[in-house]
């Protein structure tokens, strides 16, 4: 099974992906971590990755696409939840692509959705324990302002499909609505 996970930054989709895929025995592919990862390993993609990252702008499409071109290749026959990815219309397409090349396609896209101003104070509050260089409020509220412009136009681009969540609640809650959704 293929999961794909969306929402605005601060919505709970990470801690949303890590219970699904503990349920249903999925890889949780997070592109924020995979990048981290890269970034401390000082790989290229981490080379490349890091001055975006820290300014929280998205890191170039064409790097995300073969990153997880090469991922997916290895996960082929492994159940999947897609974490941070696409995040924008061209990585969506280059996605849909890859999936086809690999007779493969994506069973569920979830939303999360929260209002803006509850994200931001959600944002302000985990930065106090991330540590993440990304975790400034004025890069806080910059990542809200990407997202509108770039991430947000998914949601439209997978309207025939995707299932809208309300992520205001309780983590438990919100588990609750998506899987009353799914099974
Ligand atoms: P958040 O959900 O709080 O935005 P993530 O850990 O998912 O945090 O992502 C952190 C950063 O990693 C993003 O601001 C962006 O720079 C980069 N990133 C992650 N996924 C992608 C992607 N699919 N395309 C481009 N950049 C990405």
């Amino acid at each position: 099974m293929k999961f794909l996970i969306m929402g605005p930054p601060g919505a709970g989709k990470g801690t949303q992906a890590k219970i699904l895929a503990e349920k249903f025995n999925l890889e949780h592919l997070s592109t924020g971590d995979i990048l981290r990862s890269e970034i401390n390993n000082k790989s290229d993609v981490g080379l490349k990755a890091q001055k975006f990252m820290d300014a929280g702008n998205l890191v170039p499409d064409d790097v995300l696409l073969s990153m997880m071109k090469n991922k997916l290749t290895q996960l082929r026959n492994s159940g999947i939840i897609l974490d941070g990815f696409p995040r924008t219309v061209p990585q969506a397409e280059g996605l849909s692509k890859i999936f086809s090349s690999l007779e493969s396609k994506i069973d569920y896209v979830i939303n999360i959705e929260v209002e803006e101003n509850a994200l931001i104070n959600r944002l302000i509050e985990r930065a106090k324990k991330s540590g993440r260089a990304d975790d400034t409020k004025d890069v806080i509220i910059k990542r809200q302002h990407v997202y509108k412009e770039l991430t947000e136009p998914l949601i439209e681009y997978y309207s025939s499909e995707i299932i809208q969540v309300d992520g205001d609640g309780t983590i438990e809650e919100v588990t609750h609505r998506i899987l009353k959704r799914i099974i």
